[in-house]
């Protein structure tokens, strides 16, 4: 018999994939986690029945979360990641020589467990030297922190469960005051295209706007996520993130990406008009 992973994308949409094996599943304190693996999109991982992140598209969605804030702020050194237990957004920071401390501030060890076992495709730098995790809550963990971070990364759950708390102003304003000067908050949002988001997303981002002098949102092409089509924030104390972009420096640092450039980075933050027209 075959086997399909169905999700829901809205009360009328349902995206499947056709499943080969069922790897991993277990339920945690926090959620159902869930590793598959398919001819399509390679090994996948779900959290309560939603894709976190296929073998196939990852890389998308990771170098998103990570060089755009990297081209634009010229001296990152140390990194704050919270969520993000499946190791992506690290690995990628790993890139960069000149990033001297990352820690990964992630809820659910198990997360951690099951990407370390099945997916060491993002899991793979998360024994690197720089890199330190901490199993609680990123809403704790913000609080004690002040003027410490450069670069602050929220690769969380969309905004219900254990990531709701992760999409308010007052997590935003702690994120402000743990942030050195001239710091960047990046943070995922949800595919702006079926109506049942339109007011989390407003709400986030006139929350984010209420935090920091320079917000903006930027956009990717995510297949496996609900419309394929996603957003990003950008929210920061000084630097724009298209007037301070340094192309060529960043081109010079030889990063290896399949996604992400200097060109692209300009056109992810040009945002058709029913977006522009909903974060208003
Ligand atoms: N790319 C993903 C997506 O599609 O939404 C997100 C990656 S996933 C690994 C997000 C992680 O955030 C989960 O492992 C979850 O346990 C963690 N998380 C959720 N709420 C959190 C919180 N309050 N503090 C720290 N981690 C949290």
């Amino acid at each position: 018999m075959e086997l399909w992973y169905k999700e829901e994308h809205s009360p009328n949409v349902k995206f499947s994939i056709k499943v080969d094996k069922h790897l991993y599943s277990h339920t945690s304190r926090f959620q159902r986690i869930d590793i598959m693996e398919s001819n399509e999109f390679g090994r996948f991982l779900t959290l309560d029945s939603s894709m976190m992140l296929t073998e196939k598209d990852e890389f998308i969605y990771h170098e998103m979360m990570v060089h755009v804030a990297m081209a634009i702020h010229p001296n990152v050194k140390r990194v704050l990641v919270i969520g993000g237990g499946d190791g992506g957004v690290v690995r990628e920071l790993t890139k960069y020589p000149s990033i001297d401390e990352i820690d990964l501030v992630e809820i659910d060890e198990m997360v951690v467990e099951a990407c370390k076992a099945w997916l060491p495709q993002t899991a793979c730098k998360l024994e690197d030297a720089r890199v330190q995790i901490y199993y609680v809550d990123g809403l704790r963990f913000i609080r004690a922190k002040e003027n410490h971070y450069d670069l602050i990364i929220v690769d969380s759950t969309d905004p219900f469960g254990p990531g709701e708390g992760l999409y308010t102003k007052a997590f935003y304003g702690n994120c402000f005051k743990a942030l050195t000067d001239k710091g960047i908050l990046i943070n995922q949002h949800e595919s702006p295209y079926y109506s049942e988001h339109a007011a989390s997303l407003k709400r986030a981002y006139a929350s984010l706007e209420g935090c920091f002098p320079i917000t903006q949102f930027y956009q990717a092409h995510i297949p496996t996520y609900p419309t394929g089509y996603w957003l990003f924030g950008f929210a920061s104390k000084a630097y724009h993130p298209i007037e301070d972009l340094d192309e060529e420096k960043w081109n010079q640092l030889g990063i290896e990406t399949d996604y992400y450039n200097t060109t692209l980075h300009r056109g992810a933050f040009a945002l058709p008009n029913y977006i522009q027209k909903l974060l208003k």
